[in-house]
């Protein structure tokens, strides 16, 4: 840990909303698994409103000032927030940012850029009730080693036991086009639009086990991420795949 900094005093902090983004995907889907199984987030960030303006006028001005915490949604109206549901790949520019505060979000997913986040060391997404997995990019993020996950709105959580979304499954083939990365999770190869394999693979993220989102080249991709990590699966969803899912 470096001296001029302590990020053990981040002291995980109550937002000054009681903003509560609740979805309904684990509702509709129940407890058992035979119900269903959900399906990706489908809403894409709304450019044009005020929220999304100051989100991305933050990261211009954290990319120039790199504080050390970075708090996208600080002050913003509870309406404000309903309306960031994702962040700006820009944030691959804050390479000095140790800790990521987005608790209270109504964030349904966040940019595989995140993984540009060299300095990052801690990430509280607290009650971000909407925000179901993380990109595989995250695991770039070296140095982190604290989370804040409310872990209970995960797929395959163990308290829900609700599969993953079925990622071979035309209806979630949109929202997949939205987040895919442009370079292979795995190599690093670019993956041209359509043509990437979207996998689930649940791995450790700072201090709780989360489902990730990658999108790999190609089959001899899927099996070195195999190898390489030959306790965890990675599958594409669908019905029976709770299991795969964070066990606590
Ligand atoms: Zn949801
Ligand atoms: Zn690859």
């Amino acid at each position: 840990m470096s001296e001029s900094f302590a990020p053990t005093s981040y002291d995980w902090p109550q937002t000054e909303t009681w903003f509560t983004p609740a979805c309904r995907c684990f509702e509709q889907y129940g407890a058992l698994t035979d119900r269903g199984v959900p399906l990706l987030h489908a809403e894409q960030q709304d450019t044009s409103c005020r929220a999304w303006s100051i989100v991305v006028e933050r990261v211009e001005r954290a990319a120039v000032e790199q504080p050390e915490v970075f708090e996208p949604l600080a002050g913003l109206t509870d309406c404000q927030r309903s309306e960031v549901v994702a962040l700006p790949a820009t944030i691959s520019r804050l390479k000095r940012v140790r800790v990521l505060s987005l608790c209270r979000s109504a964030v349904s997913s966040l940019p595989a850029a995140i993984g540009e986040m060299e300095s990052l060391e801690i990430l509280d997404i607290y009650q971000s009730y909407r925000l179901h997995y993380l990109p595989f990019e995250l695991t770039r993020c070296s140095l982190l080693k604290d989370s804040r996950i409310s872990t209970r709105a995960l797929f395959g959580n163990y308290k829900r036991i609700a599969p993953f979304p079925d990622l071979l499954d035309r209806s979630n083939s949109e929202s997949l086009r939205a987040l895919a990365p442009k370079d292979c999770s795995v190599c690093g190869s670019p993956v041209s639009e359509g043509s990437g394999l979207p996998r689930w693979i649940t791995r450790r993220v700072g201090t709780d086990f989360v489902p990730l989102l990658l999108v790999v080249c190609s089959s001899p991709c899927i099996d070195a991420l195999s190898r390489a990590v030959p306790d965890a699966r990675v599958h594409s969803g669908g019905t029976g795949s709770a299991e795969w899912g964070p066990r606590r």
